[in-house]
């Protein structure tokens, strides 16, 4: 039997704002061309897929790039691309400081994404443990 835990920074999460706020340093995955744009089934325009979990929607920060991403409001994807809010957004990053998606998928201090428990079901132990 395996036992998977997230804890994608390799530290305690629950001691962490969800947010990044210059206190990790990010290195952008949509900077790189590493990550394809997105869209939610709500038809808004996101940088990337991780974008779409609820911290990052609900994010009261995120808000004004939210709804300027709407892709029936605007007349071109280059519209969204190119607007205010979305350059604030890459300046941000660029600074450090996103929202939770950010911080759990594109932070560099990345010491593990995973710890991987194998335990003796018989004896309720763990035999051998790998972070990934
Ligand atoms: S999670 Fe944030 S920083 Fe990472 S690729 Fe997506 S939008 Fe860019």
């Amino acid at each position: 039997m395996t036992k998977v835990t997230d804890n994608s920074l390799g530290v305690d999460l629950l001691n962490l704002t969800s947010r990044a706020e210059g206190d990790v340093e990010l290195d952008p995955l949509c900077f790189k061309d590493a990550i394809a744009l997105a869209v939610t089934n709500q038809g808004v325009l996101l940088p990337c897929c991780r974008m779409d979990d609820p911290e990052t929607m609900n994010d009261p920060l995120m808000k004004d790039m939210l709804n300027a991403s709407v892709i029936n409001d605007n007349n071109k994807i280059e519209d969204i691309l190119k607007s205010k809010q979305w350059k604030q957004f890459a300046k941000d990053l660029s600074n450090n400081i996103g929202p939770n998606a950010c911080r759990t998928t594109c932070a560099k201090l990345k010491k593990y994404t995973q710890v991987v428990e194998w335990i003796d079901t018989e004896k309720g132990v763990a035999t051998s443990v790998e972070k990934k």
